[in-house]
């Protein structure tokens, strides 16, 4: 079995206590985790503190230059890296679509490198022989980057590559539940990096609770569930730290009866189900109009039917298990509810397979707003498909909502969508697809679903702080 460290100050760190990391394909120990310690954590912020200004003066060049490095470290590893994120996480190798291991392992090189081409130069805001404006940005010191576990190497990527371009230094912590894949890049990053630049220390909740209330971290950026979201708020304050949240979703999509239907379904399903349907962004309340109801219900069905669930070290696998038991229940529990309302499941509603935490690609008809599949996020492989008349109707139930992360608009009259799209609460609307994301465009939640962006020049700014200077000449 492969021995993992924490690593801190670009040194491999080993410790007393360890865990266990599970694979919940078979339920088998992947590999015993390091717990980092209190005084791991205090050391590996001390060594983050330390790196920061000779990191934060370095030219912005030299640090893209690194970040790139990165990415071929990354490229040359990749069959290692995709492997290890099968085992630890559950999604398949290549997977439905081809939007498995490979494509979290790919999308981490393509965001690297798209990320590490940014630059943030100085905006003039007024030129003039009395007065010139500028505003530069600099870097806010020590980031805590924490991290969930639907997809541990490239959420960890979209926090740690922009703080560094930027001229941070980072503590890392990734989830407990899929630590290693991070800790393995964590090695292969500390072999670029001067040491100090980035840290990981793996542990559970009580060291992520550390992070958000140590007074030498200056930014937090976090991926993971609201109520976390609301926890590391009020811990941060201490320090007024500055924080990007990027929390759970209900998106929601508002499918037209003069949608075609033909290739609308294949997109909706993919998205619906990417990663097993634990990605934030994936589609997760579908309200379909009366016209193109039973057309849509029935080419999911037969998509649905013909995927197959199972281990994803197996080639044939579509999908894999879910990451771990309690995700499992929440998807039962959710599922048991719609059954109990009268719901019409169209496919799975039944675990058939315990050796994993498996369940089937399962869809929910004839359920409306009230139920908990429809209300609750479920971040899993089970969707509501709720019948519309009015498309006004749609679109408050669309926003009957706390989460405000993505929506979309399935239709032919592009205008009509842009419109619908316009009044939609959330932070991303697709005009017929879902859940896609670029590293050029960027990315956020309104209301409950956090505040702050990623990607893009946007994300990058919130990396650093603003420092305004007035030249009297
Ligand atoms: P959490 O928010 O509990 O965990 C995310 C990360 O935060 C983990 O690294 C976790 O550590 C850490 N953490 C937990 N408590 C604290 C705390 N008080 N202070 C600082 N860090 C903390 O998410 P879960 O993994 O429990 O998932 C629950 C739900 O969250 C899912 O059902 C889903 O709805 C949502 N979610 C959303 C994601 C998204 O992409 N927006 C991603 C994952 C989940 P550890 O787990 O190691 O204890």
């Amino acid at each position: 079995m492969t021995t993992f460290s924490l690593w801190i100050n670009g040194k491999a760190v080993s410790t007393a206590n360890t865990f266990d990391v599970i694979n919940p394909a078979d339920k088998s120990v992947v590999a015993a985790c390091p717990q980092a310690s209190e005084q791991d954590l205090e050391n590996a912020v001390a060594a983050a503190k330390e790196a920061f200004p000779a990191w934060a003066e370095k030219p912005w060049q030299e640090r893209s230059d690194l970040m790139l490095k990165l990415a071929d470290a990354v490229e040359a590893n990749m069959v290692e890296l995709s492997e290890l994120l099968t085992k630890e996480q559950g999604k398949p190798q290549n997977g439905f679509a081809d939007m498995g291991a490979g494509f979290e392992t790919g999308g981490t090189l393509a965001w690297i490198r798209a990320t590490a081409g940014l630059t943030l130069p100085v905006e003039t805001i007024q030129e003039g022989d009395d007065l010139t404006i500028e505003v530069h940005r600099k870097p806010l010191g020590v980031v805590g980057s924490i991290t969930p576990w639907n997809y541990p190497l490239l959420i960890g990527i979209w926090h740690i590559i922009p703080a560094m371009l930027a001229g941070n230094t980072v503590v890392m912590k990734p989830s407990s539940l899929t630590p290693l894949t991070t800790l393995r890049f964590a090695e292969l990053a500390n072999e670029i990096l001067p040491a100090g630049v980035l840290n990981v220390v793996s542990g559970d909740g009580g060291i992520g609770r550390m992070i958000t209330a140590h007074e030498d971290i200056s930014k937090i950026v976090f991926t993971g569930s609201t109520p976390t979201g609301r926890h590391i708020m009020k811990s941060a304050a201490g320090n007024l730290k500055r924080l990007t949240l990027e929390l759970g979703g209900n998106d929601a999509a508002i499918v037209l009866d003069d949608v075609d239907v033909a290739s609308a379904v294949g997109k909706i399903f993919a998205t619906a189900f990417i990663n097993n349907g634990q990605t934030c962004a994936a589609l997760k309340r579908l309200y379909v109009q009366d016209g193109v109801y039973d057309a849509i219900c029935e080419g999911l069905t037969e998509i649905a039917n013909s995927v197959i669930t199972g281990n994803g070290m197996n080639p044939d696998s579509d999908f894999g298990p879910l990451q771990n038991p309690d995700q499992l229940q929440l998807v039962m529990d959710l599922a048991a509810d719609a059954k109990e309302r009268g719901a019409r499941f169209l496919t799975g509603g039944e675990q058939t397979n315990t050796n994993g935490y498996y369940y089937p690609i399962t869809l929910v008809a004839d359920i409306k707003d009230g139920a908990r599949l429809v209300d609750e996020e479920q971040f899993g492989p089970i969707l509501p498909i709720i019948r519309f008349s009015d498309v006004e109707e749609a679109i408050v139930h669309a926003n009957n909502s706390p989460n405000g992360l993505g929506g979309s608009v399935w239709s032919q009259d592009i205008e009509r969508a842009r419109e619908i799209a316009s009044r939609l609460e959330c932070g991303s609307v697709w005009i017929n697809h879902h859940a896609v994301i670029q590293p050029h465009a960027p990315f956020g939640g309104i209301k409950q679903s956090g505040f702050g962006v990623e990607f893009s020049e946007a994300g990058l700014k919130e990396f650093t702080s603003i420092q305004t200077l007035h030249v009297y000449p």
